[in-house]
């Protein structure tokens, strides 16, 4: 190409005459255009005459000659300076406009290019006729008007911030670049920074975790600097942002970096995302699950996502060095960009009512915590997110399979009955977690027996039995002090999803039992082989025809997941979620459906040995006394005292 180029160069005096015929005509063309005129001096923007969509070329036929002088330029010039442009066509014109990255770019472009003859497919040859030109307009590249189709709620702002600005924010992030240490932030009063594969952020306020998708809501590290606050008030009194970001990320993009399409985790941060680009134009992909647009995000501008375009879109920006621009006359080379993003970080979870983007609502967990009061082995160490598991896969399920989940229930084990008929006549009973009411009116009217359960639809099917029922969280229950002889509390601590939320409830049965009296608590355990005999559960499993195997499926993302638990199996991990298959002629909603089944997930913490008496030893005023394994399951008797 080069050698190519430099022999064109070599004018001979007719092609001089048709040189200077052609930069007249360019001239022309430019002043009916008025986008640009000839400048005799040199500047960064090349127009080249005989090269324009009216002759018959595409921007790809263009980008395929600068890019290849690019990519020369890239090799003669100093290693540091990465040449970049942006090439408009513009409709019915015989030229096209190329706005370098400095002067000296656009003056090896004419060089080259002086004398260069295209030949189209059809064997026209087409001599091109570049000169510096100085333009009317910047050629900052925006959305034009033609493919401003943009993701709903998404607010692109051109130029809120000035030259000036950009130009102290910039050197903010090369004075940072300079002297960046890897890693989070320890006591060097540097930003936390990563290198990525693609590229280098750092972190202001929180540090964002990438294995996690994370923030350390504990770990609060140096805040958004105060040469932001300006700009960041601007947008406050402008409305475009409705709180103050606390958490700032800045990404710096060479050309050919990008980032993958992700939505930003809804439970770490609040809903406005506002990103302010330096530098390069880039085109951000928004992909939803139909569509996709390619939005231009323009130096100086911000893009605030919320909503639509903040929770049910993807967003990313594709590793290339080229743009081009879907109307087939803007392309661009990119140059180095930085982005600023700033955030809010969320405390507690998300409400959208995006729930199938929602990690909060999906029960795909993202965060982690360390659980720091078991001291057995490592599989109890990861906690989940555990309000959101239990709505999404205890409260929600039972709702929806309470009818099926009823038909299911009806003999009362043995020991519980036993447990029952041993009680005082005129006891009060509590069955906390009664569900279908299967342990109420056992008693033959021996015994005041109530009940409560967190499903309605269970407390509904309690009622029409003539049961004196409520809704109620054992977390929470709304009874007074000491106010029952007796607490049954069945297969229900097992789906508190943390050991804190475990202890509560069991501190809650504590509260609401007279002095000496008993509860007999039951939950499902991790041992079901126990005593070279199966439990029940793992008997049945011939009638269910269920596959056989270990947990292989999960549920949740790649940082902490939930094994689906292969029914009647063998339990894998301590924390699964067990599938309920709803027959199919029950009309119910359903998450998933496996031949002709309705398939629902329950989330259990199935119990290892001694866990149980374990947690209601921290529970004061009451005592253990007694505890067995009763068909899969471990039983303990508490007594207040
Ligand atoms: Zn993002
Ligand atoms: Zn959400």
């Amino acid at each position: 190409m080069v050698k190519e180029l430099t022999r064109l160069n070599q004018l001979s005096g007719s092609s001089r005459h048709r040189q200077r015929k052609g930069l007249q005509r360019l001239q022309h063309h430019l002043q009916t255009s008025a986008l640009a005129e000839i400048s005799s001096l040199p500047t960064k923007t090349v127009a080249i005459g005989n090269a324009g969509l009216a002759c018959g070329l595409s921007l790809k036929d263009i980008t395929s000659v600068l890019e290849k002088i690019e990519t020369v330029e890239d090799l003669i010039h100093d290693a540091d300076h990465k040449p970049s442009y942006v090439v408009r066509l513009v409709p019915d014109k015989p030229f096209v406009l190329v706005e370098h990255c400095c002067e000296k770019s656009a003056k090896y472009a004419v060089q080259c290019l002086t004398g260069f003859v295209f030949q189209l497919n059809n064997g026209t040859q087409l001599p091109w006729y570049p000169a510096f030109v100085s333009c009317s307009s910047p050629t900052t590249v925006i959305n034009p008007p033609t493919a401003t189709r943009m993701p709903p709620d998404l607010v692109l702002l051109p130029d809120v911030i000035t030259e000036a600005e950009e130009d102290r924010w910039t050197q903010f992030a090369d004075d940072i670049l300079a002297n960046m240490t890897e890693g989070p932030e320890r006591s060097t009063g540097k930003p936390a920074s990563t290198v990525l594969k693609n590229r280098t952020t750092f972190h202001y306020g929180y540090h964002f975790q990438y294995g996690t998708n994370d923030v350390d809501l504990q770990k609060p590290i140096q805040p958004i600097p105060d040469m932001f606050s300006n700009v960041l008030q601007r947008f406050i009194k402008d409305d475009h942002l409705s709180v103050v970001p606390d958490q700032l990320t800045v990404n710096v993009y060479d050309p050919g970096q990008g980032i993958p399409l992700h939505v930003d985790t809804h439970s770490v941060f609040e809903d406005e995302i506002c990103a302010v680009s330096l530098g390069s134009s880039v085109i951000m992909d928004f992909v939803s699950s139909s569509k996709h647009l390619p939005v231009v995000l323009p130096p100086r501008s911000a893009m605030i996502m919320s909503g639509e375009s903040r929770y049910a879109w993807k967003h990313g920006i594709a590793p290339r060095t080229t743009d081009n621009l879907p109307d087939g006359e803007t392309s661009w080379r990119r140059s180095r960009r930085i982005s600023f993003t700033f955030r809010k970080v969320r405390n507690g979870p998300c409400r959208c009512m995006y729930t199938e983007y929602c990690d909060s609502q999906k029960g795909q967990v993202s965060k982690t915590e360390v659980n720091a009061t078991l001291p057995n082995g490592p599989s109890t160490n990861t906690e989940i997110c555990s309000p959101d598991v239990e709505e999404k896969f205890v409260h929600e399920v039972y709702e929806q399979i309470a009818p099926h989940f009823s038909e299911t229930r009806h003999k009362a084990w043995p020991k519980i009955a036993s447990f029952v008929s041993d009680l005082l006549p005129g006891s009060v009973l509590l069955d906390i977690g009664c569900g279908n009411g299967k342990y109420l009116g056992s008693s033959g009217g021996k015994l005041i027996e109530i009940g409560c359960d967190r499903s309605s639809n269970l407390v509904g099917i309690c009622r029409e039995r003539g049961f004196e029922v409520l809704v109620a969280d054992i977390l929470s229950l709304p009874y007074r002090n000491s106010c029952c002889d007796a607490v049954l509390c069945i297969a229900v601590i097992h789906h508190m999803s943390s050991e804190e939320r475990r202890v509560q409830a069991l501190s809650e049965i504590a509260r609401v039992l007279a002095d000496g009296g008993l509860a007999l608590l039951y939950v499902w355990s991790i041992e079901q082989n126990r005593d070279q005999k199966k439990s029940s559960y793992l008997k049945s499993k011939k009638e269910l025809k269920e596959p056989s195997g270990e947990s292989s499926s999960l549920i949740g993302d790649a940082t902490c997941s939930l094994p689906v638990h292969v029914n009647r199996t063998a339990f894998q991990s301590p924390d699964v979620l067990v599938p309920w298959h709803l027959k199919s002629k029950q009309e119910v909603a359903s998450s998933s459906c496996k031949d002709g089944d309705k398939v629902f997930h329950r989330y259990y913490h199935v119990f290892r040995e001694g866990e149980l008496r374990q947690c209601c030893n921290r529970v004061s005023g009451v005592q253990v006394i007694e505890e067995y394994y009763d068909e899969g399951n471990w039983c303990v008797v508490l007594r207040k005292v």
